[in-house]
Formats: C-alpha cells, structure tokens, sequence
C-alpha cells in the first residue's frame, strides 16, 4: 500500500471493509473528446470496468482514507502498536561485498 502512495496524485481508502486505490492522472490513452484512443486494445481492468456502482453524491465518506505513506505509518503505529527498534520501511539491501565491486580491468 506504501508503494501506491509514494506515486504522486494517488490515494487508497477503505469503505465497507473493501479496499480501493484512486489514481487521480488522466490515462494517457483519453483523448481531447474523452474516448479511449486505443478502444479495441484495452486493458482488460478497463474491460471489466463498470459505472454501475458509481457514487454521484457529494457526501464522500470513506472508513480509512490516506494519501501519504507516512499517513499509513502512523494509522498501522495506532492499530498494531508501536514496534520498539524496528521500522515499517523494507530492509535496506546489503551492500555489495568488495569483490563484487571490483574491477575486472588489471
Ligand atoms: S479505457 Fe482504459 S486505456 Fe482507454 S482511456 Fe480509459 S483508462 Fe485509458
């Protein structure tokens, strides 16, 4: 979920127990009079898109709603407790030995 937030103009929010991610850029495939430019080729998560459960209402109410990692940080801080001496960030690849790093010249 962190790496969707680190994409600029993204949100993920959580409503009725379900997950969703909003990617707030235009695809790059809409065209100036808002079809798709490559129709007949879409991704299939196009092809299974569907407006039927749409909301036109103003009123967006969301369970959980974030737009930054650090938001998801603190929000998983609150629910799982703090974790002493340790981080929510990946492990940070080791580095690589010298002779890896070595060149094969000379
Ligand atoms: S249908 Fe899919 S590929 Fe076409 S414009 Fe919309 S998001 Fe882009």
């Amino acid at each position: 979920m962190r790496w969707f937030l680190l994409h600029e103009r993204t949100a993920v929010f959580v409503e009725k127990g379900d997950w969703y991610v909003l990617v707030y850029n235009p695809c790059q495939h809409l065209q100036a009079d808002n079809r798709c430019g490559i129709y007949e080729t879409r991704p299939q998560i196009c092809r299974d898109y569907s407006t039927r459960n749409c909301e036109y209402e103003d009123s967006w109410v969301y369970d959980h709603y974030w737009e930054l990692p650090e938001q998801v940080e603190e929000y998983a801080e609150a629910v799982l407790g703090p974790r002493r001496g340790r981080t929510f960030r990946s492990a940070r690849p080791a580095a690589p030995s010298r002779s890896a790093t070595r060149s094969t010249k000379g």
